[in-house]
């Protein structure tokens, strides 16, 4: 009985099942489509809900969105949005200084829920990693510029999911 225990060890040890099961696996992953994607050339498919990096947005006409009411700012429970705001010669309320600090922000989303216009939105960008801790204080002319270059994607996300909000 003893020797037929080691026999049966001995076999196991030497025919490797798990090592053929294995291998067996990876033969029938064979069949299925790739999972994989070879990145940065392909990408995958993003929500219209991606909270990715903030941007500020304008009107068709160019006017900022943003009305200073500071309710973004008052949302962030990370305290990473500083607002200054003044009247023009218009007696319109616009902010003279809009900054982020991304080392803060947490992506929770509250700031763009909070904006009635729509104004502060995280965008689809997901590739804005840098090499300084200086480059991830954003101001208004840096959120502005992502607005300018994302508005398209922006505006479509936004449309796509506005029967949900
Ligand atoms: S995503 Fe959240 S933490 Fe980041 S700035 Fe907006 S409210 Fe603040
Ligand atoms: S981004 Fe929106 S919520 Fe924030 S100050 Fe401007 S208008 Fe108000």
């Amino acid at each position: 009985m003893v020797a037929l225990k080691i026999f049966h060890y001995q076999a196991i040890t030497l025919l490797l099942p798990e090592m053929l099961r294995g291998m067996f696996l990876g033969l029938r992953a064979f069949r299925y489509p790739k999972v994989t994607i070879n990145y940065p050339f392909e990408k995958g498919p993003l929500g219209p809900r991606f909270r990715g990096e903030h941007a500020l947005r304008r009107y068709p006409t160019g006017e900022e969105r943003c009305i200073a009411c500071k309710l973004c700012e008052a949302a962030c429970p990370a305290q990473a949005i500083t607002i200054e705001a003044d009247s023009r010669s218009d007696f319109s309320r616009r902010t003279t200084r809009y900054d982020i600090d991304m080392t803060k922000c947490i992506f929770c989303g509250l700031c763009q829920e909070a904006c009635p216009v729509d104004a502060i939105v995280e965008g689809p960008n997901f590739e804005y990693s840098v090499s300084t801790r200086e480059e991830l204080f954003y101001n208004k002319d840096k959120l502005l510029n992502n607005g300018d270059r994302w508005e398209y994607e922006i505006a479509h996300n936004t449309s796509s999911d506005n029967s949900y909000r």
